[in-house]
């Protein structure tokens, strides 16, 4: 069977929401967002109450079930609106909620699901350090045993959602032996004694989100805060990751997205030469270059979700569609830039923040390079890292 490219009633309706919901409540507020460094708070309130937040967790868990079509639909609209929201939802729910649906003890599903679904709580995702970025398997934050507890030391950087996070799913060094084999994955509750968050700011974009640095010093943890078997907890981050970037990668769809709509937008209205820019053949080119690239992002993220949804193999479908569609955003954004000529580059005008925003895109959740190494060694079965 092959992918049926019509959407169901539901998939539409979902979709048919959220567009209606980010053109009313994100995109009027995303520049004021991005200048104060804070989205609103309520939004994310709104983001459960929608049930956004618990779209493909099961209803028994306070989700909202649906399917990672849905999924999808729903963080390109939020990323057509607001990088700096979506990126709320993918982590919160993409990356930590769908890792406790996979991985969590009946009681960790009972304790934190139904608050992360209706927004009440927010989690983030504690795997890279100020060291290790790329070659996470090497992380050196090390939890040790203490009769019954754990402790743990160490730093992790970057953390999206670091600050207003209730729970963070932190991944520590638990064994002696090197690389992936060592570490395991727990659920810290964020006002544990001897976690401390430091906002990073001055980021080029997704000013609007809260990235934080968390500093753990002797921070002890029962035993039922572990999340997966001991010495498995690089498994639970490479699994939530490989679905979490389809969703970084619907989020780039939405940049694009914005980006055509804004440029089309533009260049029917802008005059130069005694008529609009759009009579210019080469402004077409800039305008047909970007509605391909959306095209293209948009197909390769929604094979990811029918891949998933069907139980087919979809890591390396991840990979590719998270290359693309990320590279694609900031070509995107960049040409809507150029439509934009000078104006493009103030920010009265919102296409330069969706160029601030897409950078990043090529950076977290895999850099563009390490994804072409994963994707090479799935053609080649030669491992280059
Ligand atoms: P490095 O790994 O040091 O890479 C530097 C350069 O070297 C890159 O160009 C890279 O591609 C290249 N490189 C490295 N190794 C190789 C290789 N083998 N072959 C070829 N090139 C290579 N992390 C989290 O855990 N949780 C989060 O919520 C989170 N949110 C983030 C939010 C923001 C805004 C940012 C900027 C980062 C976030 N990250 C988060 C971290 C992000 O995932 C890392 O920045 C990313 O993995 C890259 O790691 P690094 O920055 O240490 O770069």
């Amino acid at each position: 069977m092959g992918m049926d490219l019509e959407l169901s009633e539901e998939q539409a309706a979902v979709r048919r929401l959220a567009r209606e919901f980010v053109d009313r409540e994100i995109v009027p507020h995303a520049a004021e967002w991005d200048r104060a460094e804070s989205i609103d708070p309520a939004v994310v309130k709104s983001l459960g109450d929608l049930g956004f937040l618990g779209l493909t967790i099961p209803e028994e868990y306070g989700g909202s079930g649906g399917d990672h079509l849905a999924y999808c639909l729903v963080t390109e609209e939020l990323g057509r609106g607001d990088s700096a929201v979506r990126g709320v939802l993918s982590v919160s729910l993409g990356l930590v909620a769908k890792s406790i649906a996979a991985w969590g003890s009946e009681e960790q599903k009972r304790r934190w699901l139904p608050r992360l679904c209706s927004g009440e709580a927010l989690g983030c995702f504690g795997l890279t350090e100020p060291g290790t970025g790329s070659d996470a398997a090497n992380l050196t934050t090390r939890a040790r045993r203490d009769g019954g507890d754990w402790v743990v030391d160490g730093t992790k950087m970057f953390i999206t959602n670091g600050t207003w996070a209730d729970v963070v799913l932190l991944f520590a060094r638990t064994g002696a032996e090197p690389g992936h084999k060592g570490v395991t994955a727990f659920l810290v509750p964020t006002d544990t004694p001897g976690l401390t968050r430091r906002e990073i700011h001055g980021k080029l974009g997704l000013r609007g989100q809260a990235t934080a640095e968390l500093i753990f010093e002797g921070v002890r943890v029962p035993d039922d805060c572990r999340i997966g078997p001991e010495g498995k907890g690089f498994s639970v981050a490479m699994s939530a990751l490989a679905k979490g970037r389809m969703s970084v990668a619907a989020g780039c769809v939405g940049i694009a997205q914005a980006a055509l709509d804004a440029a089309v937008g533009y260049a029917r209205e802008r005059e130069q030469f005694g008529r609009s820019i759009a009579h210019h053949q080469l402004v077409q080119e800039l305008v047909s270059d970007i509605a391909v690239d959306v095209d293209a992002a948009r197909l390769l993220t929604w094979r990811v979700a029918d891949h998933i949804d069907r139980g087919l193999p979809f890591a390396t479908e991840s990979s590719v569609a998270k290359l693309y569609a990320s590279e694609a955003a900031v070509r995107a954004a960049n040409n809507a830039l150029q439509v934009f000529g000078g104006y493009g580059y103030i920010d009265e005008y919102p296409v330069g923040k969706l160029l601030r925003d897409a950078r990043v895109m090529t950076l977290y959740e895999g850099t563009s390079q390490i994804h072409k190494l994963l994707i090479g060694r799935s053609l080649t079965g030669v491992s280059a890292f």
